[in-house]
């Protein structure tokens, strides 16, 4: 099913926030640096809430409050700021963002955010929404240790219910014991086991909804290398079918949760042919990234979009694209190895150290085809990597 676009009946309504009014973010990490981009090249003012000094989206903002999430004075300083509030990040504290809500426009709401801030329960609510999660069980208590088993088998995946990224709160296990040990350096806290899938590849489909339009950009399919994204490959090199039935599963969760906002949802595509829902995450996404330079709209301007009560901009793909993911593992890199590339636009997120595994940065490779472009991509990390 391809997606929709509902035409608004008034093209401005009247709840539309419009440029000139402030705009704010909890979170000043890269996904906040580049809505700030996007919204203040559409000519809004931004105000960020960040702990860090040093934070990427803190430093471009016109307003940088600098104070820990949980801190009331400083929410409400956010609150008087802004006419409307959003998220970079899910795991900011749930009750904040109510406190928050209860001042101010906050999308997405503090609901929706609750769902996706917990694996058990965003995994229940897409099984709601029709989707299909990769066969699991809650880990709530050592009694569930052995049903879980009984029910997904081995092998497995223990990942911890909240706060897990990038890979980080995640253990593979081939027995019953290891599985019980696993739980245990957890510190026993609220887990979902998983059984590992064979997976053909990965994808993802992100969704910009809001009372006026709802639209799906184009499935990328993504590359991960030590659980963390390595690069977005798009278009997708699987059946169009499999394609449109991602961005309308996306499109089915974001309607349920009569979200506003940008939702990126990731999926398997398993050897044994299923589609399998992964998680949702209710921000911009890292696999998003490309539609900075290969589409009409980014990602970014499309949060900005929905929030302010705007119909969505154009998910049109451009150009075949490639983006591959800068980790502080690289740095400093061969500059020139990049700027060399007339196809290559290259975007770094100002931040002071690397360590390894942080994000620094990204490219985008484009080309007439994505064969093209991934070898361009691969050619070039291969060369920056070899460098170091
Ligand atoms: P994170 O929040 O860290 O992105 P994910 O659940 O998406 O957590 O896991 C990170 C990566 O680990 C996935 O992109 C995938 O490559 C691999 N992975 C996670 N769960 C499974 C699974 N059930 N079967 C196979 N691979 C998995
Ligand atoms: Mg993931």
């Amino acid at each position: 099913m391809p997606c929709s676009y509902r035409p608004p009946a008034d093209s401005r309504p009247m709840s539309a926030i419009l440029p000139g009014a402030t705009l704010g973010v909890l979170g000043g990490g890269q996904l906040g640096r580049m809505f700030c981009i996007a919204a203040r090249t559409m000519g809004y003012q931004l105000a960020v809430l960040d702990p860090d000094a040093g934070s990427p989206a803190g430093g471009i903002a016109d307003h940088h409050i600098q104070a820990d999430y949980t801190d009331r004075a400083a929410l409400d300083r956010l609150a008087e700021l802004c006419d409307v509030v959003t998220t970079e990040f899910e795991n900011v504290p749930a009750d904040s963002l109510r406190y928050l809500a209860s001042k101010c426009t906050v999308f997405p709401t503090p609901d929706a955010l609750e769902i996706a801030q917990n694996r058990n329960r965003e995994k229940r609510y897409a099984r709601e929404a029709g989707l299909l999660p990769v066969p699991n069980l809650a880990i709530n208590d050592a009694h569930d240790l052995s049903s879980a088993v009984a029910e997904v088998g081995f092998p497995a995946i223990l990942k911890s219910a909240t706060l897990g990224y990038d890979g980080k709160g995640q253990v593979v296990v081939t027995t019953e014991a290891e599985l019980r040990d696993a739980w245990l350096g957890m510190d026993k806290v609220e887990c979902v086991l998983e059984k590992k899938i064979e997976l053909l590849l990965e994808v993802s489909a992100i969704v910009a909804r809001n009372a006026i339009s709802s639209t799906c950009f184009p499935v990328a399919e993504n590359q991960h290398r030590d659980g963390i994204l390595h690069l977005s490959i798009v278009p997708a090199r699987i059946e169009p079918d499999i394609a449109d039935t991602a961005r309308a599963q996306a499109m089915k969760l974001a309607e349920m949760l009569d979200y506003t906002g940008v939702l990126a949802v990731e999926f398997f595509v398993a050897r044994d042919g299923c589609l399998y829902f992964n998680e949702m995450a209710p921000r911009p996404h890292n696999s998003g990234h490309y539609t900075r330079d290969a589409c009409v709209t980014s990602q970014f301007e499309q949060q900005v979009r929905m929030m302010c009560g705007l119909p969505a901009g154009d998910v049109r793909l451009v150009s075949p694209v490639v983006m591959v993911n800068m980790l502080g593992d690289l740095w400093t890199p061969d500059w020139m190895e990049i700027l060399q590339h007339p196809e290559i636009k290259l975007h770094l997120y100002g931040k002071k150290h690397a360590r390894p595994g942080r994000k620094m940065g990204h490219f985008n490779v484009l080309s007439e085809n994505v064969e093209t472009a991934l070898a361009i991509a691969e050619d070039v990390f291969t060369r920056l990597v070899n460098k170091q």
